[in-house]
């Protein structure tokens, strides 16, 4: 029954003078994500709203699906439009509405009406009053509670009339490009895909760069990868996946250095690389899913060593967050059964025994001079041998 729906969001709506900028950008955000869909849509803005309606038949689930995706919503009214009409007339409609919504009808419920058209004959509270007695009337099992109501049945009277009565949670956050870009550092694992959401929902546009090892790695390792950003990019928008071939480096490095500081040179390296990556695409900053003190390479000595290779800023968001609640989200996001399937990532593979967990920089460096004869030439052609995978949601 339902063709128009009420987009409501919250953070963009305290953003003062650029809020039409966050508004924009949402219209943008949910025309994208509906790209696709079967039927025809129109997506408008009037000041403090937005609206889609449908113009033909289409999918509830799969439209409901696709906006639950869209950062910047906080909820999603189905709703009714009506044109305006006198209150008598009014009253018939919201009894046919609830009649039609709720064909259980012992419940109780409250009437939040709202009059911005000050023309209308009867102001706020009026409604309330008239639309609820006339409910009460229609349907006797019916209860009045305005306090915590099962079923709260806005009327919004505008230069239409819109009914609407449920409010389907959406991922909240800010539309994606209000707030730039950043290169996601992604792996196989749990941790680095939720990064890249929490940084998204922040409003900022994602790209990624992997770092594959064949034949330490597999194809499948790497298709793990492709589809793990498929996952993100429903919230995201299409992502370029940049593969960067990275067993010379990791080779390298394995023969010339210590091997209990391979890993923290290997991702000194990665994050260069990735740095490389990010400023050619005009990204603003670096993410990865490091947590302090989840492994050797994550303890705050060795986050120290490694960030100190890069100029940007590097979003770590998952920074404080314990292994559980990181998981938690990797459900909710869809991410989770995928990450966990058993294909080795390229950090893996080399890794020491005992590696260090108090590197000291001078030292990381000092080795890292061993490096100096062929790392230059490698790095090259890692970045100019990369392959870049434009990963689309549907
Ligand atoms: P994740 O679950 O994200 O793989 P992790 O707990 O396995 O993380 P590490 O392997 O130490 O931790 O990696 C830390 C971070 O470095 C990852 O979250 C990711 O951002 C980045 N990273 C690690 N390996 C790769 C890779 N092969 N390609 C791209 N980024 C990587
Ligand atoms: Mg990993």
């Amino acid at each position: 029954m339902f063709s128009s729906f009420l987009i409501k969001y919250a953070e963009i709506g305290v953003k003062g003078k650029n809020r039409y900028i966050f508004e924009d950008a949402l219209v943008h955000q949910i025309k994208c994500a509906l790209k696709g869909c079967e039927g025809s849509f129109r997506v408008s803005k009037t000041p403090g709203r937005i609206f889609l309606d449908s113009g033909s038949d289409f999918d509830y689930d799969e439209v409901i699906d696709r906006l639950k995706h869209v950062f910047g919503i906080w909820g999603i009214c189905p709703m009714v439009r009506l044109e305006n009409m006198p209150p008598e007339e009014l009253y018939a409609e919201v009894i046919k509405y609830f009649g039609e919504t709720y064909p259980d009808r012992n419940k109780t419920f409250k009437v939040s009406a709202r009059r911005a058209n000050k023309s209308y004959p009867l102001d706020s509270m009026e409604l309330n009053a008239k639309v609820g007695e006339a409910l009460l009337k229609a349907y006797p099992e019916l209860k009045v509670d305005v306090h915590e109501p099962e079923i709260n049945v806005t009327v919004e009277v505008r230069e239409q009339i819109f009914l609407y009565s449920e409010m389907i949670p959406g991922p909240g956050g800010l539309p994606i490009g209000t707030n730039g870009k950043s290169m996601l550092l992604l792996s196989g694992g749990i941790d680095s895909p939720v990064a890249g959401w929490m940084i998204a929902k922040r409003g900022v546009k994602i790209d990624a760069v992997y770092f594959h090892a064949p034949p330490y790695t597999s194809e499948r390792a790497k298709q793990k990868v492709v589809d793990l950003a498929k996952y993100v990019s429903k919230y995201t928008g299409p992502i370029n996946l940049h593969v960067i071939n990275f067993t010379d480096i990791q080779l390298y490095i394995y023969e010339q250095c210590p091997h209990d500081e391979l890993t923290i040179i290997m991702r000194r390296y990665m994050m260069k690389l990735a740095e490389a990556i990010a400023i050619e695409n005009d990204c603003q900053g670096l993410i990865t899913g490091e947590s302090i003190g989840q492994v050797a390479s994550q303890t705050t000595h060795s986050l120290l060593v490694t960030n100190e290779v890069c100029t940007l800023p590097v979003f770590r968001p998952l920074i404080g967050f314990d292994k559980e609640d990181i998981v938690a989200i990797s459900k909710k996001i869809d991410t989770y059964e995928t990450s966990v399937l058993p294909f080795e990532d390229c950090c893996t593979i080399f890794v020491a025994k005992h590696p260090v967990t108090k590197p000291l920089l001078s030292a990381i460096k000092k080795h890292e001079t061993s490096l100096s004869e062929k790392i230059d030439e490698l790095f090259k052609t890692a970045l100019e041998t990369r392959e870049i995978i434009e990963v689309t949601p549907y």
